[in-house]
């Protein structure tokens, strides 16, 4: 039990993304006192890495000493990519913020839980206000490829700039300026404009991207809230009772050091997980097990969503344009009623996602897929040595390739369980199961074909897609979704965990359906109406519970 029995915080938030900063936020301006719980590094444009050749400063695998941003996690079902930073995925994210179609309210297992359609958009409008999404107006090289693409296949009035959370220039002058705060009237720091690099997903070292640390976690900390950075929870459990009626204790170590160093421990009255999709669930199946929580409902892991993502390409060695420019998600295309593609960019120099890049390969998952990719590039090498070691090779890949984020918006999902491998029976791990979400998306990978046709470039895509036929994704989704009870779901529709008072999800996690764009906006705008139940300090009784609707 911590020493203090003074609750040294009223609420303990867990992890610092979308969900993490719009708490701290809300809850700061309603009063509370509030404590923000990070496992991720602080990070500036001073310390950001200039390319992703700078592993230790862009990879998160602190055992290693990379104490960076960005995480892959491998499954047998998926790889998840992930950020892991003050500021959560926004320091690595591609800024795209996209409304969802209605449609996703009727999905799942939120649907009739709340009057969505009415509720979401006032939330919708007030993420994108306070995260600054504009209609992108850089289109860089990419870009303009894309469209060329998409009106040669006859898709081309389905072409759209993308939502984006950047601080664009003015319409004719040049990015670089600094500005101001231009979003909240001073009180927020002062900005520079975009200078179309196309590095956001390597952090911005320019000040123009709308990070979390720039706006949300920004406020919440000027209003009070305090950031514990490179600390990771470990335990979080009721203090009095078996319900938390009387708060909870929150312990946590450094996640940095290598010994496990710098245990701390803190009371709070309420508790907000928001450790993302992946974290999340993790947390709480350790803390399940554990007997910290044993009252979580046994549906967590259950309705994972990957979005129904593949990550495919186009390389076209010696590209006289630098396809890195724009920012990193200037536009998308719909190949159908289903698909969406976006194009995608890594800065200039940062080649290092290349060497999970290899051949696209057409068919069914199985061995006569990997058969046919060896013969590819066995005849490719044959016919065409040069060209084929100037794609497969790293160096100038973010320059000359075009990434096409491919989504579908059929729904289809995995679970995760908490158990132990027969190579390693000691202790449980999280491991995924389930029917495996499809790798081989034909529409998509015709798309490809036919744009690296006609941009004179190879069509490309990942070895873990085609070897173990795994998925790749950086939009986990659900393992908590929301529920009319314990029974069939994690949360309730305002967020709050069956089976204990004053603890809320929000973050990914309670995502319920599958959104078939990107999630950020998503998770925020849920967020905001998270948090719009919780009262102003002087009126909460400190008895809130998850209900049926
Ligand atoms: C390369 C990349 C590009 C992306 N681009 C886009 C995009 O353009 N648009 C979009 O909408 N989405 C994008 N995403 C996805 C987006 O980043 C995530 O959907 C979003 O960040 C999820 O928000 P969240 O609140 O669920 O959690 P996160 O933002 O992931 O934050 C969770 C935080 O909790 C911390 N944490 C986890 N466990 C613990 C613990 N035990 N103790 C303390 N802290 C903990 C983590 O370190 C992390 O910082 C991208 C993701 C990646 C990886
Ligand atoms: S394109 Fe470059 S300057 Fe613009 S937001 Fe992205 S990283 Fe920042």
């Amino acid at each position: 039990m911590c020493a203090n029995q003074q609750f040294d915080f009223d609420f303990v938030v867990i992890g610092s993304g979308f969900g993490g900063s719009v708490a701290a936020h809300r809850l700061t301006e309603k009063g509370y006192r509030v404590a923000v719980i990070e496992m991720g590094r602080r990070w500036t444009p001073e310390n950001l890495p200039r390319t992703s050749w700078s592993l230790h400063r862009w990879f998160w695998r602190p055992k290693l000493a990379l104490r960076g941003f960005f995480n892959m996690r491998f499954f047998r079902h998926v790889t998840i990519l992930h950020g892991c930073a003050v500021g959560g995925g926004s320091i690595t994210y591609a800024t795209t913020m996209l409304r969802p179609p209605d449609k996703i309210w009727d999905m799942g297992s939120w649907c009739g839980l709340a009057d969505w359609k009415r509720e979401m958009p006032q939330h919708y409008d007030t993420a994108s206000r306070m995260l600054g999404v504009v209609t992108n107006r850089i289109l860089g090289p990419s870009d303009l490829l894309l469209k060329t693409v998409a009106d040669s296949v006859g898709v081309g009035h389905t072409f759209y700039r993308t939502n984006t959370a950047v601080l664009q220039p003015p319409e004719g002058q040049a990015g670089g300026q600094l500005v101001p705060d231009p979003f909240f009237g001073g009180e927020g720091p002062d900005r520079t404009t975009c200078i179309a690099c196309g590095g956001c997903m390597m952090g911005c070292r320019h000040g123009a991207k709308n990070t979390l640390d720039l706006n949300y976690l920004y406020l919440a900390e000027k209003r009070g809230a305090r950031v514990f950075a490179e600390t990771r929870v470990v335990d979080v459990k009721p203090l009095a009772d078996s319900v938390g009626a009387e708060g909870y204790e929150v312990r946590t170590v450094s996640s940095t050091s290598l010994f496990g160093r710098g245990k701390q421990c803190f009371t709070t009255r309420a508790v907000v997980f928001s450790a993302s999709s992946l974290g999340t669930m993790e947390l709480l199946f350790q803390l399940k097990e554990r007997g910290s929580l044993p009252q979580i409902s046994d549906l967590l892991g259950r309705y994972v969503r990957t979005n129904s993502e593949s990550l495919i390409g186009v390389r076209i060695p010696g590209s006289r344009e630098d396809l890195s420019k724009g920012i990193a998600i200037g536009s998308g295309v719909f190949i159908d009623e289903h698909t969406h593609i976006e194009a995608v960019r890594y800065p200039s120099g940062s080649d290092a996602m290349s060497l999970l890049g290899t051949l696209l390969t057409n068919g069914r998952p199985g061995p006569a897929r990997i058969l046919g990719w060896i013969a590819n590039i066995v005849t490719s090498a044959l016919c065409h040595p040069i060209r084929t070691f100037r794609i497969l090779q790293p160096f100038g890949w973010a320059r000359e390739s075009v990434i096409l984020l491919c989504m579908q918006a059929l729904d289809a999902h995995i679970d995760m369980r908490w158990k132990r491998l027969w190579f390693w029976p000691f202790r449980r791990f999280l491991v995924s199961q389930g029917r495996k979400v499809p790798t081989y998306i034909p529409a998509a990978n015709e798309f490809a074909q036919k744009f690296a046709k006609l941009t004179g470039g190879v069509a490309m895509s990942m070895v873990p897609e085609i070897l173990f036929n795994v998925p790749s994704t950086a939009h986990c989704l659900g393992g908590c979704v929301m529920g009319n009870s314990r029974t069939d779901g994690v949360v309730d529709s305002h967020h709050r965990v069956f089976g204990y008072r004053n603890m809320y999800i929000c973050d990914g996690s309670v995502v319920s359906a599958n959104l078939g764009v990107n999630p950020s906006l998503t998770i925020t705008a849920l967020s905001e109406r998270a948090m719009s139940f919780i009262p102003p300090i002087s009126e909460n009784r400190w008895n809130d519970t998850a209900t049926k609707s």
